[in-house]
C-alpha cells in the first residue's frame, strides 16, 4: 500500500493529473445528462483543452525525473505512472491531433451513413481511421502484432494472440449451445406495463442494498446508460427506463457494478491516478457480475420478485419465480449487440475482434467489411443481416477511431464467471444471503479481491490473485450450459 509519504513534488504532479481527469469526467457526464444540445461545440473545445493539458503534464520530462527519484519508495505507483508516461511520449503530438480530428470527422460520417443506411458513405472515414490506427501502432515497433498496441490502450498487457486463443475456445463452446437453444420453441420476454416511476423506485431500493447511497452517488437518465466516477465519493450512474420492459433495471444493476468498482478503491490511492479501474475488461467483469450472475439468478429474485409484484400487481399477477426466470433469460440470436442476451452477447464481440484483426493486419479491406460481417453473423448466430444499419453501422466505436476496445466486453463476461465461481466457494451461504436480499458479503469480497487495488497491479496480476489463474472461458461456458440447459430443457 502506498505510504502517505509519497514525495510531495510527485504527489502534487499526480494530483494535478487526477484533477484534470476529474474535470473531464464531470464535463463529459454533464454533456450526456444535463447540457442543452446546442452546447456541444463549446463542450468539445473545453474537453479538448482538458485533454491537451493532461497530455502535456503526462509527457513532461520533469515527471520522468520525479518518477526516477521515487522508484524505490513507491515501486508500484511509479511502475504504473511510468508506463502511462512512456506510452504517451511515444506518440507524436501531430499524430495524436490527426487521430482526434479523424475521430470527429468519422463520427459525423457515421451519422450521415446511418441516415442513408449506406456503408459507402462511411467507408472513406473508416479507411482513414484504420490507417491512423496502424500509424499509431507503428510508434511501438517492438510489439509482436500491431493490434497488441491498440488493445493495450483498453486492456493493458493483453495481446491479440492471447485474446484469439481465448475467443476460439469461447466461440466453440457458445455456437453449439446457441444452436441447441434455437431448436427449442421461442420464448417471450415479459409482456405488460411497468411504469417508469415505479421501476425507478424499486431500482433504487435494489441498488441501495448494493451500496448506492445518496451522499456519494447520483442516479440520472441518459440515452446510452453509463457510469463515471470523478472521485471515489462522487459516483454517477445513469440508466434508461422503458414503460414496457424491465431492461432498465438490468442496465441499472450493470452501471452500479461499474460504480462499486470505482467507489471501492482504497482511499490511500486518491489523486495518485491509480484510483480507478485497472482495465476495461476488469471493469466489465464487475458490471456483468451484478447484471447477470447476481441479477438474473433465482436467488436474487427470490427476494425481489414479491417486491416487484407489489409494484406491478397486474402485469406480474400470474408470474411465479420459475416463469419470471424464463422470461428474463430469453436467448434469441439477434442482429444488434447492445440488445443481445447473456448467451449470444460474446459472439457479437468475437465477430468484431476477428474483423478488426483483419482490418489492422491488412487481410481484410475496408470495402469488404459489410460482406465479411454478414458472413460471420450467419456462421456464428445463424441470422441474415438485412442492411448496414443492422450490421456494420450499428456501433459508434470505429467511427471515433476506437479499435481494440470490443474484446474487453467479452473478457468481462469471462472474468465475471471466474470471479463468481470463486465467490461461491469462498463466501459461505452466498445464495441464501442473496435470497434474503443481502449482498453485503459479496460487495465486501469483491472490494477485497478487485476494487481496493485500483491500478496498483497489472490486469494479469490482479486476475491471477483474484481467481488463481489467467483468463479461462471454462467457468462461463459451464455456467451458461448449466443455467440454460435447465431453463430450456436441453
Ligand atoms: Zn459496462
Amino acid at each position: 500500500m502506498p505510504s502517505p509519504s509519497l514525495d510531495p513534488a510527485l504527489a502534487a504532479r499526480l494530483g494535478e493529473l487526477s484533477d484534470l481527469r476529474h474535470a473531464g469526467h464531470v464535463l463529459a457526464w454533464d454533456q450526456q445528462v444535463m447540457m442543452p444540445a446546442a452546447g456541444g461545440r463549446a463542450r468539445g473545445e473545453a474537453l479538448g483543452t482538458i485533454r491537451r493539458l493532461h497530455h502535456e503534464l503526462l509527457v513532461d520530462a520533469q515527471l520522468g525525473t520525479l518518477l526516477d527519484a521515487a522508484a524505490d519508495a513507491e515501486p508500484r505507483i511509479v511502475r504504473t505512472v511510468r508506463r502511462d508516461h512512456e506510452i504517451e511520449r511515444r506518440v507524436p503530438g501531430e499524430l495524436a491531433a490527426e487521430i482526434s480530428r479523424a475521430g470527429s470527422d468519422g463520427y459525423a460520417a457515421w451519422l450521415a451513413a446511418r441516415e442513408a443506411n449506406d456503408f459507402a458513405v462511411f467507408e472513406p472515414a473508416l479507411r482513414r481511421n484504420i490507417d491512423l490506427a496502424r500509424r499509431y501502432a507503428g510508434c511501438f515497433p517492438e510489439a509482436a502484432h500491431p493490434y497488441d498496441v491498440l488493445l493495450d490502450r483498453y486492456e493493458p498487457g493483453a495481446t491479440a494472440a492471447q485474446v484469439a486463443t481465448l475467443f476460439v475456445a469461447l466461440r466453440d463452446g457458445l455456437v453449439p449451445l446457441i444452436s441447441e437453444i434455437a431448436m427449442q420453441p421461442a420464448r417471450q420476454a415479459l409482456p405488460g406495463d411497468f411504469p417508469v416511476a415505479a421501476q425507478r423506485e424499486i431500482g433504487l431500493e435494489m441498488v441501495q442494498s448494493m451500496g448506492f447511497d445518496r451522499t456519494g452517488w447520483r442516479l440520472d437518465d441518459a440515452v446510452h446508460p453509463f457510469a463515471v466516477a470523478p472521485a471515489l465519493r462522487d459516483v454517477r450512474v445513469t440508466s434508461r427506463f422503458d414503460d414496457h420492459s424491465l431492461t432498465g433495471l438490468f442496465a441499472l444493476l450493470h452501471e452500479v457494478g461499474h460504480g462499486l468498482y470505482e467507489h471501492g478503491v482504497d482511499p490511500a490511492l486518491a489523486r495518485t491516478t491509480l484510483d480507478t479501474g485497472v482495465s476495461l475488461g476488469v471493469h466489465e467483469s464487475q458490471s456483468r457480475l451484478w447484471e447477470n450472475l447476481v441479477g438474473r439468478s433465482p436467488a436474487f429474485w427470490t427476494h425481489w420478485l414479491p417486491r416487484l409484484r407489489d409494484r406491478f400487481p397486474l402485469s406480474l399477477r400470474d408470474i411465479d419465480l420459475d416463469a419470471f426466470m424464463r422470461a428474463i433469460n430469453v436467448v434469441r440470436p439477434t442482429l444488434i449487440r447492445v440488445e443481445a442476451d447473456e448467451v449470444t452477447y460474446s459472439l457479437h464481440v468475437i465477430l468484431r475482434f476477428e474483423l478488426e484483426l483483419g482490418l489492422i493486419d491488412g487481410t481484410l479491406d475496408v470495402i469488404d467489411l459489410p460482406a465479411a460481417w454478414a458472413a460471420k453473423m450467419k456462421q456464428f448466430l445463424g441470422v441474415d443481416v438485412p442492411d448496414d444499419l443492422h450490421g456494420v453501422l450499428q456501433d459508434i466505436h470505429w467511427s471515433e477511431g476506437i479499435i481494440g476496445y470490443f474484446p474487453t466486453y467479452a473478457i468481462g463476461n469471462v472474468l465475471a464467471a471466474q470471479l463468481w465461481q470463486v465467490a461461491q466457494a469462498e463466501i459461505e451461504g452466498l445464495d441464501d444471503a442473496l435470497s434474503r436480499g443481502e449482498v453485503g458479503a459479496l460487495r465486501v469480497w469483491l472490494r477485497e479481491k478487485v476494487h481496493r487495488h485500483g491500478r496498483l497491479y497489472t490486469p494479469a496480476e490482479l486476475i491471477e490473485q483474484a481467481v488463481g489463474g489467467p483468463l479461462d472461458p471454462a467457468p462461463m461456458l459451464a455456467h451458461l450450459r448449466a443455467k440454460y440447459g435447465a431453463l430450456y430443457g436441453l
